[in-house]
């Protein structure tokens, strides 16, 4: 891969880096038909589109000629500047929101916006606003003292104000600096030990091979940035050498650091022999599984959410009427998708939903991970459900992601349903979808649904990934009964 020291430096660059210094070398220099296609680019999009619709006036205007004219709103202005010695830093700033000040235009000057999605304000909002601060310093020659940081809470949207301090100008000029020095190597840096960032990444498949085929310590499940820079710190720099040290010893060289990690040293040793050895190993040899073997059948659960206004949009079920042991003929197992079209019609909802967990009293629900519990026992209290009712639903719930880490260790990176899943031989019968993606046509067909219904197909998609969530469950609960 050549290299290119003239490529000016942008917004989306500096984003990326700080994400992840490779993930910006990548922008660079990475070979585009790698990087894969995620829903998260677009949530993020229409999150700011519906951020800034919200300061929007009827005073407004386009590009620099907007400053100048003195609107209120300037959209779509594009500034460049060597913020760093000989390199151009350019920013597209989709919005810039009047203030006061003394600027060449006269006495009002501009400051910068910015949506910003997650639940805290973070570092990349902080030097974004920054960096955004400093090129429309140079622009209206007049000292830009906050941003505006807006984001979504429920239906709302919120606006905070951010001092830009002289201190984060510096800690932007800095990182410039550092990103400028990363882009001008010929290899890219290394692979972030904090893999959780890789999960809604664009390059994960390439970064996710290197990083098997490396044997890095961040593969093992339970060890994440701090631990790999620990074991590093004792010497332990690859999953082979972690499935081969002595529990005993390990705990002995961790506990300086925490019980925190000493702690969880036997789990990380045997998650690591599983993964050199590519097999599953059984920790709990004596536990049986009862309610789930003996159980007549079973209801299967996974819920689709809105995160952003709380709203879990989707609860699918399907109902097995038979043992978990007798061979599942998936064509004939039927699923039932219950739409939950706004928040305020869950009293029609909780009464379809216990009608059908009604039908078999005795059936447990399996689901995977808490979510699921959590929110249906939410929605049958608001409801007005009684205590034994509620009770009994408590009773009847097995998670099977719980039951999946108290029994085994698999060969695997993490113990999520699609990783899981996938290790056992189960496929999603549609490729490269996970929940934001379902997220993003659940919005796409919401929106559409009532002017042109262009999304109308959305929702049979989102129908598709959940049953074969609830499948996946399934088969992960009938692989463990299988292996007992
Ligand atoms: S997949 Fe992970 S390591 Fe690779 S570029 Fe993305 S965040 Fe960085």
């Amino acid at each position: 891969m050549k290299c290119n020291t003239s490529k000016p430096i942008n917004i989306h660059l500096l984003r990326s880096w700080i994400r992840c210094r490779r993930k910006a070398w990548l922008e660079v220099y990475g070979e585009k038909q790698k990087k894969l296609w995620t829903a998260h680019s677009t949530l993020q999009l229409n999150h700011q589109i519906d951020c800034f619709h919200n300061l929007s006036q009827k005073n407004y205007g386009i590009g620099i000629q907007a400053c100048e004219e003195g609107k209120n709103i300037a959209y779509g202005v594009r500034l460049k500047y060597p913020l760093i010695k000989n390199r151009i830093i350019k920013g597209n700033l989709p919005i810039l929101k009047k203030t006061t000040g003394e600027s060449i235009w006269g006495n009002f000057s501009y400051q910068p916006v910015l949506a910003r999605q997650g639940k805290k304000i973070a570092r990349e909002h902080r030097l974004i606003l920054a960096m955004k601060g400093l090129l429309i310093n140079n622009l209206q020659k007049c000292q830009v003292e906050k941003g505006l940081l807006l984001h979504k809470e429920n239906k709302n949207i919120k606006v905070e104000t951010i001092r830009l301090s002289e201190k984060m100008n510096n800690e932007l000029i800095d990182s410039l600096l550092n990103l400028e020095k990363d882009i001008d190597t010929k290899t890219p840096p290394p692979i972030t030990s904090n893999r959780k960032k890789c999960t809604i990444c664009e390059w994960r498949k390439d970064c996710d091979a290197i990083s098997i085929k490396e044997g890095s310590l961040s593969e093992v499940s339970g060890i994440g940035a701090k631990r790999v820079f620990l074991l590093n710190k004792i010497g332990i720099n690859s999953i082979d050498e972690l499935a081969k040290i002595n529990h005993y010893k390990l705990k002995e060289k961790l506990e300086r650091y925490g019980t925190q990690h000493s702690d969880i040293s036997k789990k990380i040793i045997i998650q690591s022999q599983s993964k050199v050895s590519k097999k599953a190993i059984k920790l709990n040899p004596e536990k049986t599984l009862n309610n789930l073997k003996e159980a007549k059948g079973l209801y299967i659960y996974d819920i689709e959410a809105d995160p952003d206004i709380k709203h879990d949009f989707l609860h699918g079920l399907i109902r097995l009427p038979k043992n978990i042991k007798n061979k599942i003929s998936l064509e004939k197992t039927k699923y039932s998708p219950l739409l939950n079209l706004e928040k305020n019609t869950e009293s029609f909802l909780w009464k379809r939903i216990a009608k059908k967990l009604s039908l078999n009293k005795d059936y447990p629900i399996i689901h995977y991970g808490e979510t699921e519990p959590i929110s249906l026992l939410k929605l049958g209290l608001s409801q007005g459900a009684n205590p034994d009712e509620i009770e009994a639903l408590k009773k009847r719930f097995i998670d099977i992601h719980l039951l999946i880490r108290e029994n085994w260790c698999l060969p695997v990176s993490n113990y999520g349903l699609k990783s899981i899943a996938e290790w056992i031989g189960f496929e999603w019968k549609q490729t490269n979808i996970d929940g934001a993606r379902a997220l993003l046509w659940w919005r796409q067909w919401k929106k559409s649904r009532k002017i042109n219904k262009m999304y109308s197909r959305n929702l049979n998609s989102i129908f598709e990934y959940n049953r074969d969530d609830c499948i996946a469950t399934l088969m992960i609960a009938k692989w463990l009964i299988d292996h007992e």
